[in-house]
């Protein structure tokens, strides 16, 4: 049975995120033939309706507010929370990112809608939608269907991958007015400051190299940022090297950190802490560079080095320049 699905667009700096593609992927396998919604806030909105069609949405409703520039709560909630009640949809799926972690509850609990989190996967069996998530901090994984009611999903970066992109593909395109009275929103962005840093986004990046207690210092990263300048790879870290001062917290991957899915994921000088696998152990291809043998790193690790990172990760950067 057909399905109507509604895609909430995660976008950053102007631009849609990845997420956003693999949820309209997503929501396209959910509708089984219905139609697939794409919502769209702020006044850039209108610029990323053609991607948003080629990549699968039928309709695309823009909420063009200049106050959706920038993500605030208050805000979002509330032309989140109008657009749901305009298309009604069965499902609803936008990225388990920040903004979608922050948001996605409020408008479930005030619109009474069931919610699953952090998905992994979604597929179809006889008519019903199984939504994959982990539990026990990635330790295994649970499957769940919904019996009846409007579903909220918000899905994981980098798990499921976005279609391709069809460029004969033109969606309906709508503009909504949301009013945002001044005095109903709390907090108000004046400006967003970027570390220069901020190369590629690391929880949407498809080749993280993550430094641990072992790099010894914020210049031991050195060698981390350039093998991943040559590769075009994030920069990531354990909460031991952040919790050193060699790195910023923004770089954590785990438990309490980022979550990263990437294709390959290099772990240097990390002992491999199970708040720390919970952050990056579903990633595709693992390598460990860590000196001790016994590191529990190497358990869920593809391919182990056994050695000093300061001399192993120079020699990798030496051999993939050279490809
Ligand atoms: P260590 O455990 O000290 O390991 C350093 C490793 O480097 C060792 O294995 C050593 O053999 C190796 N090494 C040293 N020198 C070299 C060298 N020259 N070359 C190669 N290898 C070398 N941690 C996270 O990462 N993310 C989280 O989100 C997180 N959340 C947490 C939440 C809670 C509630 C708690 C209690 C802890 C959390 N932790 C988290 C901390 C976690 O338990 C570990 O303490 C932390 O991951 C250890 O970081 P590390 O592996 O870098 O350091």
């Amino acid at each position: 049975m057909s399905k109507n699905v509604l895609v909430l667009a995660d976008v950053r700096d102007g631009e849609l995120r990845n997420v956003a593609l693999e949820c309209l992927a997503a929501g396209t396998k959910a509708a089984e033939g219905g139609v697939v919604t794409a919502a769209v806030f702020g006044s850039q909105g209108k610029q990323l309706v053609e991607k948003l069609s080629h990549f699968g949405a039928d309709q695309v409703i823009v909420v063009p507010n200049p106050q959706l520039d920038q993500y605030t709560t208050d805000a979002y909630f509330q032309a989140f929370k109008k657009v749901v009640e305009k298309v009604n949809p069965d499902i609803i799926f936008t990225g388990h990112t920040a903004f979608g972690r922050d948001v996605s509850p409020r408008v479930a609990a005030r619109l009474d809608i069931g919610m699953v989190s952090d998905c992994t996967d979604v597929e179809l069996a006889d008519g019903r939608l199984i939504f994959t998530r982990p539990i026990y901090a990635g330790k295994a994984f649970v499957k769940k269907a919904f019996k009846e009611g409007t579903i909220l999903a918000t899905l994981r970066p980098n798990n499921i991958p976005a279609l391709e992109a069809d460029t004969s593909r033109s969606a309906v395109v709508e503009e909504l007015e949301v009013e945002l009275a001044a005095d109903s929103l709390r907090t108000l962005v004046k400006d967003v400051v970027r570390k220069a840093s901020d190369g590629v986004d690391l929880s949407e990046a498809r080749i993280v190299i993550s430094g641990g207690r072992g790099v010894k210092s914020e210049e031991g990263f050195q060698p981390l940022q350039e093998l991943a300048e040559v590769l075009g790879a994030a920069v990531g870290a354990s909460r031991g090297a952040c919790d050193a001062g060699y790195c910023d917290y923004g770089l954590q991957i785990g438990q309490t950190g980022k979550v990263v899915t990437p294709d390959l994921y290099i772990a240097c000088g990390i002992s491999g802490a199970i708040q720390h696998l919970a952050g990056m152990s579903n990633s595709k291809v693992i390598v460990a560079i860590n000196k001790d043998p016994e590191a529990s790193i190497f358990s869920v690790a593809d391919y182990g080095i056994v050695g000093d990172l300061f001399e192993v990760v120079p020699l990798l950067t030496e051999e993939f320049k050279k490809a």
